[in-house]
């Protein structure tokens, strides 16, 4: 490929990438720079409503936003980065063909170049895990899900009043969950909350039938939140049923159960795994520093060490200067220096940064130290439960709802977005839930050790 104009390349059409192009293209004016996007999808997800998307509440497109048309100026590239050259400022793409292969590699050139390719699905070596769990962390797997559990009511109502139908009818009706973290708590809360509101359509399945089990090491469930939080939604979780068990994780994932670090085995065919994230592992190829996997990054998102490279996000660890200050003005200067945890919120206003000090960069404004209060958090429990932190107030029940579909609608970035979740949201409220199942995703798709494809930047 030939250029003529400074080319800023951005990979990973996330919250940090899709709001870094926004200011870029609001900023620059056309003849300064070709701005480019790689990225497998052609919408940002936006992920902190998949829950709702698992649940039935969204439709899957309304939590998609359109790259292309929100992003008018920039060429989109469908496809995955693979390596990343620094002082040959090169970087290795793959381009996504017909089903999702592979069609070609190009190398692209890049005067400035934005690593902002997001996180993974964090893995441990446990047997069975890779091969039968399911993520929660792309719309296939969202999408995959729903179907999967809706499907497991069908076979369950079509088993025998045998010992053996009963046993199988047990091991399709209860959903295992591992992480008590936001991701884990939410979707087991809200599946439950809908699952359970439909499963008497079904002949002979009850509500009762089905059974949700989230499990974690920790001691406490939304550790995010604070103490006080998490015990509101520790309460509302156990007096819906569901089996809370903390200070456990899985042993090993069989097909029919799940056997459990306490010594106790779970019958279950339904495994969802929401242990938490770790940074892309592309940045492994820049060659530069990583704390904790993440990219390190200077306040500014500029990575020392690799001239032009910036990156935001849940791949970089971006130093925290209000935590750090904080902790300066408390005489606390114990622990490593802080840095922003991975969140959308973060993400978000780091992309608008990195946009600003890139075009910086180039001759256009002045760049400046990301900086940012932490807003707090929102967890919809499903029905009427849920938990906020807004500002440090701690809020339960409907106004924590209101407070986090309002924050969300406010978050989405795409008008024709917030109104479509909207209008879904009410018509949820006011109609009966979809119980259909769409299909159309083969279940090795979904599977924590294929979804997010990422063999394919860890080769070579
Ligand atoms: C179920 C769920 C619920 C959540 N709820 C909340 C919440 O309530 N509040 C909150 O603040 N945060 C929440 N989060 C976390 C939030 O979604 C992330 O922190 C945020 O998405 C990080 O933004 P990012 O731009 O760094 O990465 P992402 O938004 O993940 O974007 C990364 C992009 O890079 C692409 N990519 C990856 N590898 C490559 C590659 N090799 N080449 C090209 N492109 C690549 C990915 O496909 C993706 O499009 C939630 C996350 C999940 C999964």
């Amino acid at each position: 490929m030939t250029q003529s104009r400074p080319r800023v390349v951005v990979v990973g059409g996330g919250f940090a990438g899709f709001h870094a192009l926004r200011k870029l293209e609001r900023l620059l004016p056309p003849e300064a720079a070709d701005l480019v996007l790689v990225n497998p999808t052609d919408y940002l997800l936006y992920s902190p409503l998949l829950p709702d998307v698992t649940a039935g509440l969204l439709e899957p497109r309304h939590v998609a936003v359109s790259l292309r048309y929100q992003l008018p100026r920039t060429e989109l590239i469908l496809g995955r980065a693979t390596d990343v050259d620094v002082s040959g400022t090169t970087l290795q793409v793959d381009l996504l063909g017909d089903g999702d292969r592979v069609s070609r590699t190009i190398s692209l050139d890049w005067d400035r170049l934005a690593l902002v390719s997001g996180s993974v699905t964090r893995q441990f070596d446990i047997p069975g895990v890779a091969e039968r769990a399911h993520g929660v962390k792309t719309l296939i797997e969202a999408r995959y899900l729903r179907d999967h559990l809706l499907a497991q009511l069908d076979r369950a109502d079509a088993l025998p009043d045998t010992p053996e139908g009963r046993a199988e009818r047990q091991q399709r009706l209860t959903v295992v969950a591992v992480g008590a973290g936001y991701t884990g708590t939410e979707i087991v809360a809200q599946l439950q909350h809908e699952l359970t509101s439909v499963a008497s359509r079904w002949n002979r399945v009850t509500p009762d039938d089905v059974r949700f089990v989230l499990i974690d090491l920790a001691d406490t469930v939304l550790p995010e939140l604070g103490k006080s939080l998490g015990d509101v939604a520790m309460g509302a979780l156990r007096r819906r049923g569901i089996d809370v068990r903390l200070g456990v994780t899985v042993k090993e994932a069989r097909d029919t159960e799940v056997e459990l670090t306490d010594g106790t085995t779970v019958p279950s065919r339904t495994l969802i795994w929401g242990a938490g994230v770790t940074a892309s592992p592309l940045v492994t190829k820049v060659g530069t520093k990583l704390q904790r996997g993440r990219l390190v990054v200077d306040a500014e998102l500029r990575v020392p060490g690799a001239p032009g490279v910036f990156a935001a996000g849940d791949a970089a660890a971006v130093p925290d200067l209000v935590v750090a200050r904080q902790r300066a003005r408390q005489g606390d200067s114990d622990g490593p220096p802080p840095v922003t945890p991975p969140t959308a919120q973060h993400a978000q206003r780091q992309g608008t940064a990195l946009g600003r000090n890139t075009a910086a960069d180039l001759g256009v404004g002045r760049a400046r130290p990301y900086r940012h209060r932490d807003l707090g958090l929102v967890a919809d429990l499903g029905g009427r439960d849920a938990v906020a932190k807004p500002l440090g107030v701690n809020l339960q029940g409907p106004l924590a709802k209101a407070v986090a579909r309002g924050y969300h609608l406010y978050a989405l970035p795409a008008a024709a977005n917030r109104v479509r979740v909207a209008v879904d949201w009410l018509l949820s409220a006011a109609l009966p839930t979809q119980d259909v199942q769409v299909g159309a995703i083969p279940p090795e798709a979904a599977l924590v050790a294929t979804a997010q494809q990422t063999e394919r930047y860890l080769a070579g």
